[in-house]
């Protein structure tokens, strides 16, 4: 497995959600084996000297490698959620979207300023989400944020969203 075969896998599922949007569909990567393993291992030797204590997952699809790799690296894990869907005392932030605006939570207890924070999400587009994300993380004073996404959009340039003692990375460009 490599990162041309794994981009051949990953599905293009024109128009969806809305219309003009090519969704790429990580689900015909995370079926196989063979490749959950190759992201695994990819994750792993990238991010395994860095000292990382807590690996954030973003609703949904960040909970789907998040914890493998938190398991890998000795790491916690640790949720981002829509909010109303966490039990416990949140931080929240609020940041606009396409259409409209969107409010995301962490439990207020779940970091605190000894961690290093992995925050993962499967697709970097705009990065909204992220942005907001790492804002979110940094209110808890952490040592250093690092964001990982498995696939990013290049011509959304999403990545100019992000500060520089950010350390942005992804596995596959577009
Ligand atoms: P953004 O905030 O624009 O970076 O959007 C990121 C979130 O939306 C991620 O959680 C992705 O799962 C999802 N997303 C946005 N655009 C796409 C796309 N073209 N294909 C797959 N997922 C997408």
């Amino acid at each position: 497995m490599n990162r041309e075969e794994i981009k051949k896998i990953i599905r293009n599922v024109p128009d969806f959600p809305n219309e003009g949007i090519m969704f790429k569909d990580l689900t015909t990567v995370f079926v196989r084996h063979d490749c959950l393993e190759w992201l695994d291992n990819e994750l792993y030797e990238y991010y395994k000297d860095k000292g990382i204590t807590k690996i954030i997952g973003i609703e949904s699809r960040g909970f789907i490698m998040a914890p493998a790799l938190a398991l890998r690296l000795g790491a916690g894990f640790v949720p981002i959620r829509k909010k109303g869907k966490l039990p416990a005392k949140c931080r929240e932030i609020t940041y606009t979207k396409e259409y409209g605006k969107d409010t995301i939570q962490i439990h207020e207890d779940a970091l605190n300023k000894d961690d290093v924070v992995l925050v993962h999400d499967d697709l970097l587009a705009t990065g909204g989400t992220m942005a907001a994300a790492v804002k979110l993380v940094k209110q808890f004073g952490v040592k250093k944020i690092y964001a990982n996404f498995i696939a990013e959009l290049d011509f959304l340039k999403g990545r100019e969203k992000f500060d520089e003692d950010i350390e942005v990375h992804s596995l596959i460009h577009y």
